[in-house]
């Protein structure tokens, strides 16, 4: 494990809550399928504005629950192989978790905060100083494309 300090101060370094500027609308997800040839089912819909209306990261089967809850027929096979269709043409985002998969509906690389006692997962984004960088990529030799940060911490008390 290589240790990297940053020294206090020398960059600015931006975090902010996935929110609509980094993050594509349900109608842009709605045509980006469309453009990648996926056929639009009922089924597919659902599962999509489930996913942007919660924005949170739930597993198949909480996504197969509350949709039936809402009164939708859609079976766990139905669910489970759009949700793998979804997730591998970059429409929404795969977790993969100790205990299984879950799924969000931000596929733009970014950053996730992990409350340990709820185990609910946030979505950030987090832009780091151009210099750490450079600094990583020296020391590895990896010229770094993409990042993704996981934090982890209890929940404040107000
Ligand atoms: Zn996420």
């Amino acid at each position: 494990m290589m240790r990297i300090e940053t020294k206090r101060n020398a960059a600015q370094f931006k975090a902010s809550l996935a929110n609509s500027e980094t993050v594509k609308s349900l109608e842009e997800a709605l045509a980006e399928c469309q453009n990648k040839g996926m056929r639009l089912s009922r089924q597919r819909r659902s599962i999509l504005e489930l996913l942007w209306r919660c924005e949170q990261h739930l597993s198949a089967r909480e996504i197969y629950d509350r949709l039936n809850q809402e009164g939708q027929d859609i079976g766990h096979t139905s669910v489970y192989q759009n949700l793998e269709a979804l997730s591998s043409n970059g429409i929404i985002e795969c977790v993969e978790r100790g205990d299984g998969r879950l799924y969000g509906h931000v596929s733009e690389p970014h950053s996730h905060v992990n409350c340990v006692d709820t185990g609910k997962i946030l979505d950030v984004h987090v832009e780091l100083p151009e210099d750490l960088i450079q600094e990583i990529e020296a020391r590895t030799g990896v010229e770094i494309s993409d990042y993704r940060i996981d934090f982890y911490g209890q929940e404040k008390q107000k």
